[in-house]
């Protein structure tokens, strides 16, 4: 059976000894299919209420999640009266794809993120999302009072530096800073030098700051367990923290397991945020909010910064970040529409819809490589040799046709591209097959740029004799050195 690129089997086992799999969660362990990293269960067709189809990444993902997915499947084991093994199957071409943390989550929008939390207790501005300017100094006027703050909406931190965040005195300021903001691209530091779409703004009653705290709640890889994670020092980034002043950071983890949080968390965490002891209370419901909220969502970070107390001594949650775990998005349908991929980079969409472990970079010669190792010496030789890569991508040891020409369709629509540069080791793959799917990907989606190959390794020659005998425009180098120069030096003659 295909499935997108990945060849799917159907694979059978007594429901005992699938119970002892899901128990020990290392699918590795099922006979016959050492690369299974993907486990795809389908609702048992007796019981409609459990949901379509559950997809499971499993070697990718961090212990922690590989344990709660493990406490999926056993629930839905348990829960089916049909002999689940026969639903179960497992893609056996996916390859182990490098821990992207972008390929499991979903971001949400500020105003998104705080009417969550706002659920289950965590205390936000009033406020309300705006999509025209008009519609943002009509819910300034809503709010009332003399002070609002109108906030682009985009996937990113730092909008305070880049004038994303404004602070207004009048509804005709509202109205202005919302024109000023929708319909344009921000650049922050974390948005990447093009920017991000705002489409929308955050408009809410403007709060007097006494102090800025920081305060996340995380699934912690390292530690297998959630974590709190809080600082004195916040508003600022907390990289930049992290750095400067590492004492101001305390780390709480939850041992794994527990439900709730216990009240010595909470001691821990307000006394390093130097809280006063009236606000432990509130404080206390605030942790637990942030703690519901990160299980009902199935959340894997929740990041409050800055987390203030005001003026008149109470904590708000100035800023919110929500990451979703995107596995767990088929249980949420509410929270999977909040999806705006407007704010994704849309080569790396392409690139992860078509199998492709693919990173924009901002060079011009466009990279298609086998093998994650061989692609990052690819960029190390192209730096070296003077050029620029315009991204990172491994196409996969099993590099298809179809895959390949989705890589051209990629490094088409990057219009930086100057040069294509191909290296591929034929280690487990036939060179003379790559040529073929080279040749084929390029009659589909012809690079109006100049196309460097290094092919090497089983069957080369018939590959690159291959190569010069399709009458397309390629450039066959046998030397990687070599290879990686002429396409800096084509590159440079194009531009
Ligand atoms: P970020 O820069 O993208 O993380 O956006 P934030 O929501 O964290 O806002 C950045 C900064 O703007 C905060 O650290 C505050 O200093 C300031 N700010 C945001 N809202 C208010 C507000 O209501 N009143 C005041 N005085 N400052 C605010
Ligand atoms: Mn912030």
């Amino acid at each position: 059976m295909e499935e997108g690129n990945t060849r799917v089997t159907s694979f059978h086992c007594d429901p005992d000894t699938l119970r002892q799999v899901v128990r020990a969660s290392k699918p590795c362990a099922v006979a016959g299919c050492p690369l299974a990293t993907q486990w795809i269960m389908k609702d048992p067709g007796d019981s409609p209420g459990l949901g379509a189809i559950l997809k499971i990444p499993m070697l990718s993902v961090p212990p922690f999640r590989s344990m709660r997915m493990a406490g999926t499947l056993r629930g839905f084991l348990y829960r089916s009266s049909q002999p689940v093994a026969s639903q179960l199957q497992i893609g056996e071409n996916r390859r182990i794809r490098t821990p992207h943390w972008s390929l499991c989550r979903m971001n949400l929008h500020e105003y998104q993120a705080k009417q969550i939390l706002a659920r289950t207790g965590v205390p936000v501005p009033a406020g309300a999302v705006a999509h025209t300017p008009e519609a943002a100094e009509a819910v300034a006027k809503k709010l009332g009072g003399i002070l609002w703050v109108v906030k682009a909406q985009i996937h990113a931190g730092g909008r305070g530096k880049a004038g994303g965040v404004r602070l207004c005195r009048s509804l005709a300021e509202v109205r202005q800073a919302a024109l000023a903001m929708i319909g344009h691209r921000l650049v922050t530091h974390q948005s990447g030098p093009e920017g991000l779409p705002v489409s929308a703004v955050l408009v809410e009653s403007g709060s007097a700051i006494a102090h800025e705290l920081y305060l996340s709640l995380v699934v912690d890889r390292p530690r297998e367990c959630l974590s709190f994670i809080a600082s004195p020092e916040g508003g600022v980034e907390i990289e930049t923290v992290a750095q400067a002043h590492p004492d101001q950071i305390v780390t709480v983890p939850l041992i794994p397991g527990s439900f709730g949080v216990p009240g010595y968390v909470t001691r821990i965490l307000a006394g390093r945020l130097n809280l006063s002891r009236d606000l432990y209370p509130s404080f206390e419901k605030l942790i637990a909010g942030l703690y519901d909220c990160l299980l009902a969502t199935d959340a894997s970070l929740i990041e409050i910064n800055p987390l203030i107390v005001t003026a008149t001594g109470d904590l708000v949650a100035l800023d919110a970040k929500v990451t979703l775990d995107d596995n767990a998005l088929f249980r949420h349908p509410d929270l999977a529409v909040l999806d705006d991929p407007s704010q994704r980079n849309p080569a790396e969409e392409e690139a992860e819809r078509a199998g492709l472990n693919y990173v924009a970079l901002d060079g011009d010669i466009a990279c298609m490589v086998n093998g994650a190792g061989l692609a990052m010496a690819t960029m190390d030789l192209i730096q070296l040799q003077g050029g620029k890569p315009a991204n990172f991508l491994d196409v996969g040891g099993d590099a298809t046709a179809g895959r390949v020409t989705q890589a051209f369709h990629i490094f088409r629509s990057n219009a930086n591209v100057r040069a294509v540069f191909v290296n591929i080791f034929g280690g487990i793959v036939r060179c003379d097959l790559i040529a073929e799917g080279l040749i084929t990907a390029m009659r589909e989606a012809t690079p109006k740029v100049p196309v460097i190959v290094r092919l090497e390794g089983t069957r080369a020659e018939e590959g690159r004799a291959l190569l010069s005998e399709s009458g397309l425009p390629i450039q066959a180098i046998a030397g990687l050195a070599e290879a990686a120069g002429r396409a800096v030096q084509a590159a440079g003659e194009v531009s």
